[in-house]
């Protein structure tokens, strides 16, 4: 591999990365991904539910340090803190949340287990590369105010994403696999919270980091999540006849 990578080849790197993105975008508003309740025939090999999880969001996380570990003692600070919030939410999503999760005897097509490896091992390469190559912050970005703000936003939808995946998996008993209305809280105004969560985390890690992979990454997640949300929104209209008329996609009063 040749590590002299230029600034210039990274940055065209990254928006090829980005055009794919708004190209599945598109894709999704035509096909839904089948995992979760979207799961159906015709997509090839199944693997476990929990497993897919695990493999495919751990991927992420293993290659951002590949990149990092070499470079560790020469990583900025603020560039370690930013590491550190990164590895925080993937270490919820790979080894807690897939144990959190009510999916038992649940399966996924190992196809879109190993779509999703590709998506982590590109986005945990952009943030590797970037943190060990190119990012030169300094001590004092952590007092800037596009940190401070970034940080406040990251936090508030790391709160609502787990608060809401807590929610959900808990309308469930151990060893149930139905689904309910969810009610309550942000679930009276919208149909997906933890999405939504999701999305105003990396919008704020995007701020924090003020980085081309920040806003890649973040505009990616919409990519993937916008039409996950609206997909879920109109499988509760379908399938529950009482679905609250009044809440929205992921959009409180707007959508
Ligand atoms: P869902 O909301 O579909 O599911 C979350 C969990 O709750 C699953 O275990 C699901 O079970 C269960 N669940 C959901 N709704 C109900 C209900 N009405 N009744 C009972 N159980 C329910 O989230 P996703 O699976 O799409 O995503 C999981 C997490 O991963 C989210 O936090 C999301 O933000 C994140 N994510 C991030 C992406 C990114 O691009 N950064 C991409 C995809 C996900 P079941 O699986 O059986 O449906």
């Amino acid at each position: 591999m040749n590590l002299e990578l230029s600034w210039s080849l990274y940055q065209k790197g990254a928006l090829a990365w980005l055009a794919l993105g708004l190209g599945i975008f598109i894709v999704l508003q035509f096909k839904t991904a089948p995992y979760g309740r979207h799961t159906r025939q015709g997509w090839g090999p199944l693997i476990s539910n929990r497993l897919g999880w695990i493999v495919m969001e751990s991927v992420v996380l293993l290659v951002l340090w590949f990149w990092l570990w070499p470079e560790r003692h020469r990583l900025s600070t603020p560039a370690h803190v930013m590491a550190g919030l990164f590895t925080f939410h993937y270490i919820n999503r790979s080894f807690i949340f897939p144990f959190r999760t009510r999916t038992k005897g649940k399966k996924m097509p190992l196809v879109i287990a190993l779509m999703a490896v590709i998506f982590n091992f590109v986005n945990g390469s952009l943030f590797g590369i970037y943190f060990s190559r190119f990012e030169n912050y300094p001590l004092t970005w952590l007092g800037d105010i596009r940190f401070l703000t970034g940080i406040m936003i990251f936090i508030i939808g790391m709160y609502i994403n787990w608060k809401a995946d807590h929610l959900l998996i808990r309308l469930r008993k151990p060893g149930e696999t139905g689904y309910a209305i969810p009610r309550g809280w942000l679930f009276d105004y919208v149909s997906c919270p933890n999405l939504l969560g999701e999305m105003i985390e990396w919008l704020g890690y995007a701020i924090l980091t003020w980085s081309l992979p920040g806003l890649v990454f973040f505009l990616w997640t919409c990519a993937n999540l916008i039409p996950r949300a609206q997909a879920h929104h109109r499988w509760y209209q379908l399938h529950f006849p009482d679905y609250p008329k009044e809440r929205r996609v992921f959009l409180p009063y707007l959508w």
